[in-house]
């Protein structure tokens, strides 16, 4: 298809600008930091503290997109093994809760049980299943925003798990345009998260679906292999 090759190359020549610029900023990006941190510790400056968190938060926020756009490039070899379902969420429940509690946002799973075993490589699945927590959270415009993770459907080859959200949901054509390279709403967003993460699933042999309906929330479904 048309559209699909436009997409392909846009992909290969963000490829080929991230292999490029990603290791020359990082390091002088990484002294500006530590030298801004160094500064505003011991200042008596009133303006250089009001702002150091400020300016620390947009290199932290520039150092995001570049590891968006490296992930594009080489994400690497999957390491697949066979990683119990309830452990395995909760240890990635752990690193996303503190940004839902930034937001209001409680984050619960559903225990499933101790038999449930996915074949995974525990990098991709951390990555993937973060982003689609940090998507859900995103989303929220409310002040009792919920994510809730559950065991939706399971046979012996394969599992899915179910992130739903009570977000303010995507209109059918948003739906559509969901994982297109730079395709965001958000002003500070880089289009790219849902882009790296189906490719990543797909690549350990899952799949990913959305549903969504405008006004009430997301349900993300996430298909993982068993054996
Ligand atoms: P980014 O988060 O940088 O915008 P993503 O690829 O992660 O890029 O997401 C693309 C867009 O898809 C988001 O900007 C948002 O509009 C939409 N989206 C993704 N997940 C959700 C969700 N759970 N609820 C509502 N909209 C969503
Ligand atoms: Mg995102």
């Amino acid at each position: 298809r048309l559209e699909e090759t436009v997409y392909l190359e846009k992909l290969s020549v963000v490829g080929q600008m991230a292999a490029a610029i990603a290791h020359e900023v990082r390091n002088p990006l990484t002294t500006v930091r530590g030298m801004i941190q160094f500064l505003s510790v011991d200042t008596s400056d009133q303006k250089l503290k009001e702002y150091a968190p400020l300016l620390l938060d947009e290199l932290d926020r520039t150092n995001k997109i570049i590891t968006d756009y490296l992930s594009l490039v080489k994400p690497g070899n999957p390491s697949l093994k066979s990683l119990p379902l309830d452990r395995t969420i909760e240890e990635i429940l752990s690193l996303i809760a503190p940004y839902g509690v930034l937001h209001n946002t409680l984050i619960t799973y559903k225990k499933a049980g101790g038999e449930y075993y996915v074949v995974a490589d525990l990098h991709y699945l951390k990555q993937c299943m973060i982003n689609i927590i940090k998507n859900a959270i995103e989303a929220m415009e409310r002040h009792d925003g919920v994510v809730t993770i559950y065991l939706y459907a399971a046979d012996r080859n394969q599992l899915t798990l179910a992130i739903e959200d009570n977000g303010k949901g995507m209109t059918e054509e948003e739906l559509t345009k969901i994982g297109l390279p730079f395709y965001t709403t958000k002003t500070k967003g880089t289009g790219l998260g849902t882009m790296i993460m189906s490719r990543l699933i797909r690549e350990i042999g899952g799949n990913i679906h959305y549903e969504s309906k405008s006004g009430s929330g997301t349900r993300v479904l996430l298909t993982l292999p068993v054996r």
